[in-house]
């Protein structure tokens, strides 16, 4: 089985300013010198540049929180993924529950947002994840089956290992109720298999869990054999909160 290096992306959602996201990209990369792991800083589109800039030469990446699905055209506020590849941005966030929930967000949209994404030289960090309702309803398998199968539609089976995958329960996010470890294990496992059923060299994808991942609880949730890392909401607002979760990752 390949090694999967852990991969911890701090997701700032409509928080800092340019001066605020300098001040945290220079808090934090000392005490991340030593990490093996994959850190993904995804600012604001305002801040992209900033944290390029300021990252540079180290092993941090960055990327965007949604981008549209064209390359260019008649979409008024809109930003596409050769405008954020023009700025060394290495990934982007694509169907946040945030996203879905609040913008409109469709799975048909996420199958042409996934390979423009790719094409642009862009890692796609696809979220996917059930309400509440739905697992109380015992339908956590059929959303994320339903989502993986629509959002992937577009890519080629070989693709399928070049997209990091976030499990985000929507009732964990910014709830402070954070999944057990047997949850995200049993869900992480999940859409591997989905993904094997796909033809995907599905070992080699990594698989995020988000939901309330704190320092505190992090190591739990990152010692299960299918949970290859955090995407990380509140807590990675602060740096040393987020080198927490960091150092937890190895
Ligand atoms: C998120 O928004 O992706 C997230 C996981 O948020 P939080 O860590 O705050 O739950």
């Amino acid at each position: 089985m390949p090694e999967r290096t852990p991969y911890i992306a701090a997701n700032w959602k409509m928080n800092k300013t340019v001066a605020e996201a300098a001040e945290f990209v220079d808090a934090l990369l000392p005490r991340i010198a030593a990490t093996q792991s994959d850190v993904v800083i995804c600012p604001s589109f305002l801040a992209l540049s900033e944290v390029v800039e300021r990252r540079r030469g180290t092993a941090v990446k960055v990327a965007a929180q949604n981008m549209h699905e064209e390359a260019s055209g008649a979409f008024t506020g809109e930003v596409s993924a050769p405008m954020l590849a023009e700025l060394d941005v290495e990934a982007v966030i694509l169907g946040h529950s945030e996203r879905r929930q609040s913008f409109g967000e469709t799975d048909e949209a996420l199958a042409r947002k996934v390979p423009a994404a790719l094409a642009a030289g862009l890692e796609p960090i696809l979220c996917v994840g059930e309400s509440e309702e739905a697992r109380d309803g015992g339908e956590t398998e059929e959303v994320l089956e339903r989502q993986l199968q629509t959002d992937l539609a577009g890519l080629e089976s070989g693709q399928l290992a070049e997209v990091v995958i976030a499990y985000e329960p929507i009732w964990a996010i910014g709830t402070g109720r954070t999944a057990t470890a047997e949850q995200a294990q049993h869900a992480c496992a999940f859409i591997r298999d989905v993904l094997r059923m796909r033809g995907a060299s599905a070992d080699a994808v990594r698989i995020l869990y988000g939901g309330s991942m704190k320092p505190p609880n992090a190591a739990d949730l990152l010692s299960n054999p299918d949970v290859d890392g955090g995407l990380v909401g509140g807590a990675s607002l602060d740096p040393v909160e987020f080198a927490g979760i960091v150092e937890a990752a190895g």
